[in-house]
């Protein structure tokens, strides 16, 4: 994946950096494009996995919408090309100037989770004279069988509203002046690599249909999230997600009726392939069991190992030697969980080598803090 010939371009680059393959993500971007047009499904890439603008603009370029969450994603996704009608707002705590920004830009749909918070949009509306597009995030009681930190379907998630009270929010709903009701929400939660959950998930979704049928509502949008994973093992042989084998499995068992458009919101499955977090080793010790290699990228580069304990696949692209030994790979920062794994195996790895975390274009550079009062890292952009 890493010639020898970009590897000697990076040699002059301060580390950390994160480095972007840019021709990837259009790869990326016209498989995505394809099956998404196999049978018309609407996209909207989930900004919170990476808003960088250069990101940003190349995937507003190929005519997807966004999905925010919060009100400075609405206005980040606007001002880097996304369309405001195809633009749409999630999140369980809305404040009232987020909700007011994103009325002002006319957004295409609230994705809410709480009664509360569609009544204070309903008001916010009618203040500024508007009429406010929602879809009822339905929380499915579905187990995406991930990773527990970014499981958001279980019943007692924090995220959207059960779907047992669907009859009684739209009553709800429905006498609000200011609002119109267009549609249902799900995401189930995230990195999910089975398809049976989609399955379980297109099961519930035709239920909330024939109960909407039953209080005599056709609505025209049904949008089922994101959550597709990404290989964090096999970046090299699996860089592009199988979109167009979950779309099938979707077209298979979602009923869609005539009129209603079908939604996504994929954030990992776009971009964490084409980033790549290089860091610099700056030592190493052993320990009585451990050997360290410190390098001189930390948590807050890349903070997915420490907050949900995540692989990403480590390679020394500096080493040219044929001997190996087990690493811990750890980052500078001054606190234990500062560790990017633990009994990894490596080629010999010296002071100086430049060392690879792979999958890093989503959750990586976006999620970045100034923790320690380290600088941020720069991004670069390969083609
Ligand atoms: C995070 C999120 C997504 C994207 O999730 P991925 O796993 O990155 O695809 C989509 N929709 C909502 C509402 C989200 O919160």
């Amino acid at each position: 994946m890493f010639s020898k010939e970009l590897i000697s371009k990076f040699e002059g680059t301060p580390t950390p950096f994160y480095y972007y393959d840019m021709a990837l993500l259009r790869r990326t971007l016209d498989t995505l494009s394809k099956a998404t047009a196999k049978y018309g499904y609407n996209m909207h890439y989930a900004v919170k996995a990476n808003a960088n603008p250069v990101i940003l603009k190349t995937i507003s370029d190929y005519g997807f919408g966004a999905d925010c969450v919060s009100g400075n994603e609405v206005l980040k996704a606007i001002e880097c090309g996304f369309n405001p009608s195809k633009v749409v707002f999630a999140g369980v705590g809305k404040s009232d100037k987020e909700i007011n920004d994103a009325l002002a830009h006319d957004i295409f749909c609230f994705n809410c989770e709480s009664v509360q918070e569609i009544q204070v949009i309903n008001q916010l509306a009618s203040q500024c004279g508007k009429i406010a597009r929602i879809a009822l995030r339905l929380n499915p009681g579905i187990d995406a069988h991930t990773n527990k930190c970014i499981n958001t379907g279980l019943e007692d998630s924090k995220f959207g509203i059960n779907f047992n009270l669907l009859d009684q929010v739209v009553k709800e709903v429905m006498v609000l002046s200011n609002i119109k009701l267009i549609g249902l929400h799900y995401h189930i939660g995230s990195q999910i690599l089975d398809l049976e959950p989609y399955r379980l998930l297109c099961q519930r979704s035709n239920e909330m249909q024939q109960k909407l049928q039953l209080l005599g509502l056709n609505l025209p949008e049904i949008n089922l999230g994101g959550g597709l994973g990404v290989d964090y093992i096999n970046p090299d042989q699996n860089p592009i997600p199988d979109f167009e084998k979950l779309l099938d499995t979707i077209h298979e068992n979602l009923d869609v009726k005539e009129g209603q458009r079908v939604h996504f919101e994929f954030g990992r499955a776009v971009v964490a392939q084409c980033g790549t977090m290089i860091a610099r080793t700056l030592y190493t010790k052993k320990a009585s069991k451990t050997t360290f290699a410190i390098v001189d990228a930390g948590f807050n580069d890349l903070i997915r190992p420490a907050l949900y304990g995540s692989y990403h696949k480590i390679e020394n692209l500096s080493s040219v030697s044929e001997a190996e030994d087990v690493y811990d790979v750890v980052g500078p920062i001054c606190e234990s969980t500062d560790v990017f794994a633990q009994g990894y195996q490596m080629p010999l790895t010296q002071r100086g080598d430049l060392i690879a975390f792979r999958s890093a274009g989503a959750y990586g550079e976006i999620m970045a803090s100034r923790y320690n009062l380290r600088d941020l890292a720069k991004a670069y952009f390969f083609d």
